[in-house]
């Protein structure tokens, strides 16, 4: 790990996002940060990722810890956030929050970085132009991302609750879904340009990663779910990892998952 002052250009950053207002169902995902962490720096396993990479070695990460919620609305305070870090050209790595973070998270991107690529692993398309009246809901943000032109592509992963809603909006915004029942994808994951992997922590099956929030059987295991980062050949220019909820990990078996896809995606962001 190493100062964020001092970190050279490139190397990614980890910002904990403790935000869950926009959750429709259960509310918990805004304590994920530290646990995660925890989980990351537990002396259980080695600091080394699959790929090879050692993430103990000086300066090859660095962590610019929980942003604090203040006087700022909070999308604008984690669009600053995220924006001054790409600025000093660092990759984030956020820890969610719920999955509405990911719409401030890409609006700064998209003032950064003009042909960045989504890859979105989630049970849900998360493409409601609106729910229960709110736009800024979890299940809303790629609709806003996809209008505001953030991203130029948007490739979904393990979806497994496609509506006729979303369906239309999906093909309105022009989104690459990968349904979990054509999975595995491994050659969708070879992409030109940048890349923001968008990892909701419940595209998992629930018998793998119970504590979120929506619990929707069906889904990816841990290896497939390792086994689809390990395949992407652009250069990740960030990420996020969400809703993973505590108050539903009773055994804490999600928050040892989250830690290990932020290191898998880390190593991928470090080693290439
Ligand atoms: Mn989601
Ligand atoms: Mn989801």
């Amino acid at each position: 790990m190493s100062n964020l002052k001092s970190a050279k250009p490139g190397t990614p950053v980890i910002l904990g996002v403790p935000f869950d207002a926009n959750s429709s169902w259960l509310r918990g995902a805004a304590g994920a940060p530290p646990i995660i962490r925890v989980a990351f720096g537990s002396d259980s396993s080695n600091p080394c990722t699959e790929t090879g990479v050692d993430l103990s070695a000086e300066g090859v990460y660095c962590d610019a810890g929980d942003l604090k919620f203040t006087f700022q609305e909070p999308f604008a305070a984690i669009e600053a956030k995220v924006g001054e870090l790409l600025e000093h050209d660092l990759r984030p790595i956020c820890l969610g929050g719920d999955h509405s973070i990911t719409l401030p998270i890409v609006r700064a991107f998209g003032q950064h970085i003009p042909d960045l690529t989504i890859l979105h692993f989630d049970a849900h398309p998360d493409l409601y132009d609106e729910l229960e009246g709110n736009r800024h809901s979890h299940a809303c943000p790629f609709a806003r991302i996809m209008e505001a032109g953030a991203a130029k592509r948007l490739i979904q992963v393990g979806i497994r609750t496609m509506n006729a809603h979303q369906r239309q909006q999906a093909k309105k915004f022009g989104v690459e879904v990968i349904e979990m029942r054509y999975l595995p994808a491994l050659d969708r994951m070879k992409v030109e340009g940048p890349i923001y992997i968008s990892f909701d922590m419940d595209a998992l099956d629930p018998a793998f990663a119970p504590g979120i929030s929506h619990r929707e059987p069906g889904g990816m295991s841990v290896r497939e779910a390792i086994s689809h980062i390990h395949a992407i050949t652009g250069r990740i220019a960030g990420a996020d990892i969400v809703e993973f909820n505590p108050a539903q990990d009773s055994t804490q078996i999600t928050a040892t998952v989250a830690a290990k896809l932020l290191k898998e995606i880390l190593g991928k962001m470090i080693g290439g």
